[in-house]
């Protein structure tokens, strides 16, 4: 039977990538859902036909109406609009690319209404990730990650048994500022930090990448995925993006999934699960890279990863803290309020400046977000 999807963040880089490959492999487009990305969302709109379209900034809704007012396509907006299209019975997967912890709700009402997910938004699983997988867990729904280097540890799990797994290797590419020293991180600009050698990505996973935040959030997302502890994940720098991460098993076999530097073909990976079809992005010639490095990262100097490593070491509402303060510095570093490495300097400071506290519920979560996000909204303030 056809499957159908909804694409939430459908206008970024990961959104369009899936709605290319529902295109190459006929999958139905139930709905589609953006930030704020007008144009871009009516003409996908006109594309691919999908009965809901979604825009998250609620002040940009009369201009989607307007584009879209020779159609029948259902308009919806805001955090309730993202929600509806998360639940629509029409649709059997949920892709929810957003950027930030804004894809926490929706990938809540999408577990609820018991649809499949194909997870890229990183941020809601470090944030909530406890509530998450025991959501997952109550409804028995199927969670398929779109992330490269977990959809490489998924597809490494396969066909091998679960208990018998004693590590994984994530890998990453370390970014454009790897191998420079704390001191050289200073004079770094904003358009360096947003060339990523490897990656052509959305400007907050970009910069998340130059600092090695990424790498901790996907840290921390590796541990909910796949029920490790903090001591199973080994961090390895592996410069050409090539090993998409590897998973190491009792008898110390390493098997490792391999590609071409290609969103496409994880996100091929979780919406055909577990079929394997030709993927648009063409195949990896190992003679043509002939060396693959890897290396130990630098966690002393990019202080983003040591935090987020050390924020699910403590567990709590720690690893959402993190995020939050993340996503609030990097906010600010786009928009020149503050350098590179006060990134850092900001997002480790919230370990010292923060008491333990659960989480339980969706509030506890958003708590602790609002708590943060006013911490380094004010610690720039006082600068
Ligand atoms: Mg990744």
């Amino acid at each position: 039977m056809k499957k159908t999807i909804s694409v939430l963040g459908s206008t970024g880089s990961i959104g369009t990538q899936s709605l290319e490959v529902c295109e190459v492999h006929d999958i139905g487009v139930a709905a589609i859902a953006a930030h704020s990305s007008v144009k871009l969302l009516a003409e996908q709109a006109r594309r691919f036909r999908p009965d809901y379209v979604g825009i998250y900034n609620e002040e940009k809704y009369p201009e989607l109406k307007a584009e879209l007012a020779d159609t029948n396509v259902k308009i919806v907006c805001g955090m309730e609009g993202l929600c509806e299209i998360a639940s629509l019975p029409q649709c059997d997967t949920v892709l929810n690319s957003v950027v930030g912890m804004v894809g926490l709700l929706p990938t809540l009402t999408a577990i609820d209404a018991g649809k499949e997910l194909a997870l890229a938004n990183k941020e809601t699983l470090v944030a909530g990730g406890e509530l998450v997988m025991s959501e997952i867990a109550k409804k028995d729904v199927k969670l398929y990650p779109v992330d490269s280097e977990h959809s490489a540890i998924f597809q490494c799990l396969q066909g091998n048994k679960r208990s018998q797994l004693s590590k994984v290797i994530l890998t990453a590419s370390g970014g454009p500022f790897f191998g420079k020293s704390y001191d050289e991180l200073r004079s770094v600009t904003k358009e360096q930090a947003l060339h990523h050698p490897n990656w052509d990505m959305g400007n907050k996973i970009t910069i998340d990448s130059a600092t090695l935040m990424n790498k901790g959030l996907e840290f921390i997302e590796a541990k909910w995925l796949f029920d490790l502890v903090p001591d199973q994940i080994e961090i390895v720098v592996h410069r050409q993006s090539v090993v998409h991460s590897a998973v190491e098993y009792n008898d110390y076999s390493v098997i490792a999934q391999l590609g071409v530097p290609d969103m496409k073909i994880p996100i091929q990976y979780a919406l055909l699960y577990p079929d394997r079809m030709e993927c648009p992005t063409g195949r990896l010639s190992l003679t043509d890279y002939g060396k693959l490095t890897f290396e130990k990262p630098d966690i002393a100097t990019f202080k983003c990863l040591g935090a987020a490593i050390e924020a699910i070491k403590r567990g709590g509402a720690y690893p959402c803290l993190v995020n939050s303060a993340n996503e609030e510095a990097v906010r600010a570093f786009l928009s020149d309020e503050i350098s590179f490495i006060e990134i850092g300097e900001i997002v480790s400071s919230v370990l010292d400046k923060f008491g333990t506290s659960e989480i339980n519920c969706y509030d506890d979560v958003m708590k602790a977000d609002t708590a943060a996000r006013e911490y380094v909204r004010a610690a720039i303030a006082e600068r």
